[in-house]
């Protein structure tokens, strides 16, 4: 018998409906023997996912405020789970239980954890399988840093006394027992982590996409879906903006090999996107996918002879990182240079920052502009192929965007693009005619 990791997010385990759907598709494939579940999250745009109303007890208490209201939501959207599965699972206790560590003064960790912890308990029930409690077995230390190996020991061992199970996503617990949690969406994270741990053959994550689109689809109406991609590539592309997964859930498989197939729960028949540690070498496509954000800005800066001057770069690149303001890129010709860095993570420090350039390297000239965006067409199939750039180009020349910066990674996966923001559609639309189309 094959072993498989099924993770369902969010929107998958919203209420009963959605949980028939999940049993449909465990009992559909026998090795679907390990489950991870997100909390219930949104039933439809307006709702609330039980996370956030979880945080919002949290957060009343630290003020003062009641937060009877919130918790009696809480409570009544488990209760009809409960009622709606037609499971018996003695909520009850649980939340007399909960009610107790809000009011002792639990951290908002504990408090937020304990919708993937009801979550599991609901669908072990419902769907026959034990209940495995990642207290304990996912594991920080005392700084909070994830144990990586202590981790995947303590849950191979305990996993391989159950032959099927539910786990709850999202925490692991300090030496001390106390709660911690991943950073938002950390569901993703421990599906990856049990796919390792009992070293599945495949790491399914359930979502509500049909898996990766080549681009955004409120940007190219119908985009073709991405069937194959590398982690490489999937790297890429999510960093500039096509999220899907947490970007951490990609380390633990991509270290064991194990491929993840991005599914969904809505269309269980759909084959979604599988991410390996190869890029497909058998397809003759070009580009994987296109992915971009808004909102950066560029700080050039010019200096006769500062390509003889020592150190110059650095003394920059410190002024940055002294206001704790990340690189996003750093093109440079041979008396200037250009920083790109994200209009989010300057908080604001800009004028201070071209204070502190003027100061400790007295540049002839600095200009901003802080109204780019950047794309990103990245494709393993761009590498040694000649012509990908002139058609890159020629395709954005006749859509008449003018392009303000060109970076190309050393890897020739990834071709970066910087346009005025309001060229960013016309741009996209631009490479994907010229490309997928
Ligand atoms: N429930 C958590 C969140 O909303 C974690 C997860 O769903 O992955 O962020």
């Amino acid at each position: 018998m094959g072993v498989k990791v099924a993770k369902f997010g969010g929107s998958s385990v919203a209420d009963a409906i959605q949980l028939s759907k999940v049993k449909s598709i465990i009992e559909a494939d026998a090795d679907r023997r390990y489950v991870v579940v997100s909390a219930p999250g949104k039933r439809f745009s307006e709702d609330n996912k039980m996370t956030d109303l979880l945080y919002l007890c949290k957060t009343h208490i630290e003020h003062n405020v009641p937060y009877d209201q919130v918790f009696q939501v809480i409570c009544d959207r488990f209760r009809a789970m409960e009622m709606n599965l037609g499971v018996d699972v003695n909520l009850e206790m649980e939340f007399v239980k909960i009610r107790e560590n809000l009011e002792s003064g639990a951290s908002a960790d504990y408090v937020a954890s304990r919708g993937e912890y009801l979550s599991a308990v609901l669908t072990a029930a419902y769907l026959g399988y034990d209940f495995v409690d990642a207290a304990g077995l996912v594991q920080f230390d005392e700084k909070g840093r994830f144990l990586d190996e202590e981790t995947n020991e303590a849950l191979s061992k305990a996993l391989s006394e159950h032959e099927r199970a539910v786990i709850p996503g999202f925490f692991g617990t300090y030496p001390d027992g106390s709660i911690k949690t991943f950073s938002r969406g950390g569901s993703d994270i421990t599906g990856s982590l049990v796919a390792k741990a009992v070293k599945a053959d495949v790491y399914e994550n359930w979502t509500d996409v049909p898996g990766f689109l080549v681009a955004d689809p409120r940007i190219i109406k119908n985009p073709e879906p991405i069937k194959t991609v590398s982690y490489q590539e999937l790297r890429e592309l999510s960093y500039m903006g096509a999220s899907v997964l947490h970007e951490d859930a990609v380390y633990p498989v991509r270290e064991a090999n194990i491929p993840i197939n991005i599914r969904n729960t809505n269309d269980p028949e759909h084959p979604g996107t599988i991410i390996l540690s190869e890029p497909d070498r058998s397809s003759d496509r070009i580009v994987t996918g296109i992915a971009g954000s808004k909102d950066f800005s560029v700080i050039a800066i010019s200096k006769n002879m500062m390509a003889s001057e020592r150190g110059f770069i650095r003394r920059v690149l410190s002024i940055l990182e002294d206001y704790d303001v990340p690189v996003e890129h750093l093109p440079s010709g041979i008396d200037t240079i250009s920083i790109v860095v994200s209009n989010k993570k300057l908080n604001r420090a800009l004028d201070e920052i071209l204070e502190e350039i003027e100061r400790k390297v007295q540049p002839d000239k600095i200009d901003v502009f802080n109204n780019m965006a950047l794309i990103a067409t990245v494709g393993a199939g761009m590498t040694n192929r000649r012509g990908v750039s002139a058609t890159l180009f020629t395709a954005l020349y006749e859509a008449k965007v003018n392009i303000r910066m060109i970076d190309q990674g050393s890897s020739e996966i990834n071709i970066i693009v910087g346009v005025e923001n309001k060229d960013f559609e016309t741009a996209i639309k631009a490479i994907y005619n010229a490309f997928v189309k």
